[in-house]
């Protein structure tokens, strides 16, 4: 949690007392930085446009203006109709029960005034219709729900309107709610206070800040760009050679060091195919995240890790997209790509069509992601920070583990100079560990990569987007009328143009390192329910370092 930038606390901001005990009741002792800006400003009836990561108390920040607003607007004349009078739109479900669930716990001691209803896709929308019947204060929910809504007259927002919150701002247009937002408008009322929050202000951003936003005032807290030290380690790890690097992924996978989700962060597109087929032959199935695919297909590959339907999601962030001038804030700044000795994977992505929005390793929320795996060294700061930016989000804690060959160690080095840790120190903490007590997977390692030729990687993207195609072409006139089925059309079955050899995924127990046997498990029983079922929709908190439980590693004092 971002320290308080201020002094003043809540009691000297004018808030509602009632709001002043439930603040108190959570324990926010201080304003973190963003509501300390932001909420003296809000209260003034200013609009907003507030820049603020999940974590920074975001919520808080336009949650207790507004309930104060409506609070006082009840007051001031109790005979005003009972009608929805703020409207806090959000990219996600997920979303929207979080911020739902803050806006209540706000409102505890005042909630027989104020009622807050979230409305998103995932529940009925028959269901929804006596909720809003009842004209909540306060309505939460994703663009696409609140216009069905809208458009079915089961709710009515002018003239009424007070307050419209868009939170999360890029991600509402990456997630391509944009032309949702836009028929909204045409359903408000003249006058009404708006607060744009985003965790970046880009470019793209600045049409829908001129439709939205009257006269803002912009609200930049500083904030430091990662989590500090108690929150998120971050490691770094040597590797001679190529096989090191896939033969340790291996043994951190196949023998579950790693606890958690995970995503794992290539160069490139081919690449990602590549380490995901080489998974495959271990019997570890992950999914790509693939730049040529759809918004909506990479959208349902999200939701669904999201969702705990599986643990890993091999990701990259290509030039000219993760990088595109509009959103690349290292080009903006004149800051080059740091670059590689020696590379071989330059040019060895081909120049593909792709979505000019995508950028996975900015903006899009993977949520409860355990651990974020530079397989790759990333060839900027600003990358690093991106990649690494999506664990320990909010107050869960994370780990960050990247992998570096020699030629790009120069390329680390840049990174490590950028961020600084304590007394000079390096922030990315050396994961020593003896690479002879994997040596007994080596064989194996050897067997699964030969197995992943070039050409098996080709026929991979090959087959992934034809594969699309037939899912889109279904979705059409199938999947409309069957919205589960869309459900089972998971993304990462084996893809297997590579020849998969079923041994590779059993690992037996006399290639478990000796210090690992009876402790590591490589070969547990299959799940029935979904792949972190249980788990997916909670926090790991508590779970504490995800790599603890690496006993071959000796990280000196460090560990
Ligand atoms: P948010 O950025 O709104 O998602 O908030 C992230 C976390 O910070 C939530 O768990 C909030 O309960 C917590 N939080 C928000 N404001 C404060 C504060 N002033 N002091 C301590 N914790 C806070």
């Amino acid at each position: 949690m971002a320290a308080a930038m201020e002094a003043k606390g809540f009691e000297h901001m004018g808030l509602d007392g009632r709001l002043l005990r439930a603040v108190a009741e959570l324990g926010w002792a201080v304003p973190t930085a963003i509501q300390a800006q932001a909420i003296p400003l809000a209260l003034e009836g200013r609009d907003l446009l507030a820049r603020a990561r999940t974590g920074s108390g975001k919520t808080g920040a336009y949650g207790l203006p507004l309930l104060h607003k409506l609070l006082g607007v009840k007051e001031a004349s109790p005979a005003v109709p009972q009608a929805v009078r703020a409207l806090v739109l959000v990219p996600s479900a997920e979303l929207a029960r979080q911020v739902c669930h803050t806006l209540r716990r706000l409102a505890a001691f005042c909630s027989r005034q104020l009622r807050v209803a979230e409305l998103c896709g995932h529940s009925d929308i028959a269901d929804q219709r006596p909720v809003l019947m009842e004209q909540p204060d306060v309505v939460v929910g994703t663009p696409g729900r609140v216009l069905a809504h809208v458009a079915g007259h089961s709710l009515t927002l002018r003239p009424w309107l007070e307050v419209l919150v868009l939170d999360e701002a890029d991600l509402l247009l990456s997630f391509g709610c944009g032309d949702d937002i836009r028929a909204l408008l045409c359903h408000l009322p003249k006058i009404y206070q708006a607060m744009l929050v985003s965790a970046t202000l880009n470019p793209e951003l600045e049409a829908l800040q001129e439709l939205v936003l009257h006269n803002p005032v912009q609200v930049l807290p500083p904030e430091p760009r990662l989590p500090g030290v108690s929150q998120l380690q971050q490691l770094q790890v040597r590797c001679g050679t190529e096989e090191d690097k896939f033969l340790l992924l291996a043994a951190l996978l196949k023998l579950r060091l790693l606890r958690g989700r995970a995503l794992l962060f290539v160069g490139s597109l081919p690449r990602a195919f590549r380490l995901k087929l080489f998974l495959e032959q271990f019997g570890i199935p992950a999914c790509t995240l693939n730049p040529q695919l759809p918004a909506r297909s990479r959208c349902h590959v999200i939701a669904q890790f999201n969702r705990g339907l599986y643990d890993y999601i091999v990701a990259t962030d290509e030039e000219g997209t993760a990088e595109t001038p509009r959103q690349g804030t290292a080009r903006k700044g004149g800051k080059k790509s740091v670059p590689r000795k020696g590379d071989k994977r330059k040019g060895q992505s081909p120049r593909c069509p792709q979505d000019p929005e995508f950028g996975v390793s900015r903006g899009i929320d993977f949520q409860n992601v355990a651990a974020v795996i530079n397989f790759d060294v990333p060839n900027s700061v600003e990358t690093y920070i991106h990649r690494v930016g999506r664990t320990a989000r909010g107050d869960n804690p994370g780990t960050a583990l990247t992998l570096a060959l020699p030629q790009e160690m120069e390329a680390l080095r840049h990174i490590e100079d950028a961020l600084p840790g304590e007394n000079g120190q390096s922030l990315l903490q050396p994961y020593e560990f003896k690479m002879e007590e994997i040596e007994t997977l080596r064989y194996r390692c050897r067997d699964a990569m030969r197995s992943v030729t070039k050409q098996a990687v080709r026929e991979a993207r090959l087959r992934e987007l034809r594969q699309e195609l037939l899912n889109c072409e279904k979705l059409k006139v199938y999947f409309e009328d069957n919205p589960r089925d869309l459900q089972a059309l998971r993304h990462d079955r084996p893809l297997h143009p590579a020849n998969v050899q079923p041994h590779l995924g059993h690992v037996p127990e006399y290639l478990v390192p000796p210090s690992l046997r009876g402790i590591a498990n490589p070969n547990p029983k299959k799940r029935k329910g979904p792949r972190g079922a249980g788990r997916g929709g909670k926090k790991p908190r508590g779970s504490g370092n995800p790599l603890q439980s690496f006993r071959f590693t000796r990280c000196g004092n460090k560990a």
